[in-house]
């Protein structure tokens, strides 16, 4: 089991969920796809073709079973927080989550207040306001980086901050009109977690929309500025115009990451091809 943080429900997961119904009879109701990418090679896939029921009291066995074995700081967390891993889960296996919602599950994972983040997609400032409630503690430690190309999405977010935050916590934000591609020029080095969530701002301008180049040199910058411990997070939608291309192009980047330094796995649905994916890449 690995310990680093934030891989180990990943791995639990795969450890614990995958025997798939012997009969035939009920299947197809739920395919997903958990797996590496293809920085490790002759790793076991897993897919997942279950009915739901047999699926939800397999999940339910995983989950009650690794309630024990939680050995990093997994284990601190208290109950309700072990259900709400269950409830995502679930809810993702089952189709009735997005898998925006598991990646913010892996971010709860991963971070803890006190941290440093980054959002390189700002948009409407959904996701900045999911950081900054992980992140900020009592006495306004932790930060959060937001950024944007767009001064609207930039309007937006700060917008939803001032309604939603605390005027301390509101300090502990910094926002930047600048491309994600420039992130070295406006971060400090010691980031737990970058999150992408790629594509045009939902309720704007389609044409603004982020582009391969750009966002594999943001990838490149967020590598670097990553701790160990620490989680780069990738939406990536397939459904629109150079999307495929772009989801293709983070795919390589994950894929040539040297598995002794870095894991990296993808969430997808199998039977919605257009359904966003999630691309993980976990700094050991
Ligand atoms: N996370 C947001 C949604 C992001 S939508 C939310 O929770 O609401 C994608 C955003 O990426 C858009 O706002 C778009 O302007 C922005 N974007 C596009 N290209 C970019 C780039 N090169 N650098 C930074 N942001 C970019």
């Amino acid at each position: 089991m690995m310990k680093e943080r934030g891989v180990m429900v990943v791995d639990l997961i795969l450890i614990f969920v995958c025997p798939p119904p012997s009969s035939n009879r009920d299947m197809t109701v739920l395919r997903c796809l958990l797996h590496p990418i293809p920085s490790s090679f002759g790793k076991p896939l897993l897919t997942l073709t279950s009915s739901r029921s047999s699926l939800q009291s397999r999940i339910n066995i995983a989950l009650s079973s690794s309630c024990s074995s939680f050995s990093s700081n997994v284990s601190t967390h208290s109950s309700p927080f072990l259900s709400e891993i269950h409830d995502v889960l679930k809810g993702y296996l089952f189709g009735q989550k997005k898998v925006t919602e598991v990646a913010h599950l892996v971010w709860k994972l991963v971070v803890q207040k006190g941290d440093t983040v980054v959002d390189a997609t700002c948009g409407n400032g959904n996701d900045t306001l999911a950081l900054v409630k992980l992140v900020i503690d009592d006495s306004f430690k932790g930060c959060v980086y937001g950024m944007d190309v767009q001064e609207d999405a930039i309007k937006n977010t700060s917008c939803l901050l001032d309604q939603s935050l605390d005027p301390g916590q509101r300090e502990c934000v910094k926002l930047f009109s600048v491309c994600h591609s420039k992130m070295a020029n406006v971060l400090p080095t010691n980031v737990r977690l970058v999150a992408f969530n790629l594509g045009y701002l939902p309720g704007g301008d389609k044409g603004i929309i982020t582009q391969s180049a750009t966002t594999l040199l943001a990838l490149e910058a967020a590598k670097e500025l990553l701790l160990p411990g620490g989680v780069i997070s990738i939406v990536a939608y397939v459904g629109h115009p150079g999307g495929r291309e772009e989801y293709d192009i983070v795919q390589r980047f994950a894929s040539k990451l040297p598995a002794e330094r870095w894991a990296c796995s993808h969430i997808e649905m199998l039977n919605k091809p257009m359904a966003p994916v999630l691309i993980l890449l976990f700094k050991r």
